[in-house]
């Protein structure tokens, strides 16, 4: 035990080392060149800190009014008692961000990043802390262009750490429990919060402030984790990770995803935010009312934009639920299955990177992932 406590503090004085010279790369992170040092000790759980809440500082015992993404993972590592127990340990800052600022190029960082050390033989699984407000985008995003079956876990909390009772430390011990299980292999990229495993396609963040706020609707829980147990009961069937054709390599060149408009309908909203959306992006998520519905008027204005060359995706403001292909009002557009927009958006963005633009070619996509 003590050794891998020494263990741990050797990663962070590495990570310190690395956090002080790079600090302006930290607060505009995304995009730059992947390079991972080689890990020694198998079994390792790498442990990949964006920021967010969990790393969130504040006037001590508030839950409001902090500044997510304060603190380093190291010391939030040092804040867990006994994670070092768990597995050998090996710390990276990829930055520290709010995660209503992460964007496609962060994405891109994290998913090149997972798939350079998932090489390593010594290294068993991953943890990504994020905050909250964004953690299901970067989840789905990773599920898609992460190519291993190693565990990949994302976490976060919904108190800062300067708070009575934060969340954090036992969201970080409980994601290391699932990372480092053996049984956590080929499941895709997974949430844990709160006791509860979550498949990164169904987990959805379900409350502005509840301990509880990442949730998986009707699709429920994968499993569950008990002091140092998981106990798994459901798979997601769809297409990820190892078998997904969005894997984004170490050294591929891809910097940014295209850019994808969502619009959110509401009864008498003017179609002419669809003319915007239109001109700024090369694709569009409408987050329709009901099954995907929206009025006649968006229905004339979106058949006049849509085409093989700008796509146009049918989701739903409503959580639960499914949009079928042939209740979609627009023809040429594809129905967004159940996928929320903000996840419709992702895979979207994914399938436009590889040229991808055809009616026919994106409903096949929309079902399989
Ligand atoms: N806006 C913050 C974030 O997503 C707070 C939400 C959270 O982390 O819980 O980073």
């Amino acid at each position: 035990m003590k050794k891998r406590k020494l263990r741990v503090l050797a990663s962070s004085i590495a990570a310190v080392s690395s956090i002080a010279a790079s600090a302006i790369a930290l607060t505009s992170c995304g995009g730059n060149n992947v390079t991972v040092p080689d890990i020694t000790e198998k079994g390792t759980v790498v442990i990949l800190a964006t920021g967010g809440t969990i790393a969130g500082s504040g006037e001590a015992g508030k839950e409001t009014g902090y500044k997510p993404g304060s603190i380093s993972v190291e010391s939030l590592i040092a804040s867990v008692p006994g994670i070092e127990e768990i597995a050998p340990l090996h710390a990276q800052q990829v930055c520290n961000i709010n995660s209503d600022d992460v964007t496609s190029k962060v994405w891109i960082q994290l998913a090149k990043t997972i798939n350079a050390y998932a090489e390593d033989p010594d290294v068993a699984g991953f943890v990504v802390m994020h905050g909250t407000d964004t953690m299901e985008e970067t989840a789905y995003f990773l599920n898609l262009a992460v190519k291993t079956k190693k565990p990949v876990v994302i976490t976060g909390s919904m108190r800062p750490a300067t708070s009575i009772s934060a969340d954090g430390p036992m969201n970080l011990y409980q994601s290391v429990v699932v990372a480092a299980n053996p049984e956590s292999e080929g499941k895709g990229v997974m949430g844990v919060f709160s006791d509860s495993i979550y498949s990164a396609r169904s987990m959805q963040k379900v409350s502005t402030f509840d301990v509880t706020a990442i949730a998986a609707g009707p699709m429920g829980a994968l499993g569950f984790v008990r002091n140092k147990e998981v106990f798994y009961y459901e798979e997601s069937i769809k297409k990820h990770t190892y078998n997904s054709e969005f894997v984004i390599a170490p050294d591929d060149k891809i910097k940014q995803l295209p850019d994808v408009a969502i619009v959110y309908f509401a009864a008498d909203a003017d179609p002419s935010i669809i003319d915007w959306a239109k001109a700024h992006s090369k694709g569009l998520v409408v987050a329709g009312a009901g099954a995907g519905e929206f009025s006649e008027k968006f229905i004339k204005k979106l058949n006049g934009v849509v085409s093989d060359n700008y796509p146009v995706v049918i989701s739903s403001r409503i959580d639960s639920g499914v949009i079928t292909q042939d209740s979609v009002l627009v023809k040429k557009a594809v129905a967004a299955n159940d996928l929320p927009a903000q996840k419709a958006a992702i895979l979207l963005r994914l399938a436009l990177s590889k040229g991808y633009t055809e009616q026919n070619k994106l409903i096949e996509l929309f079902k399989q992932y």
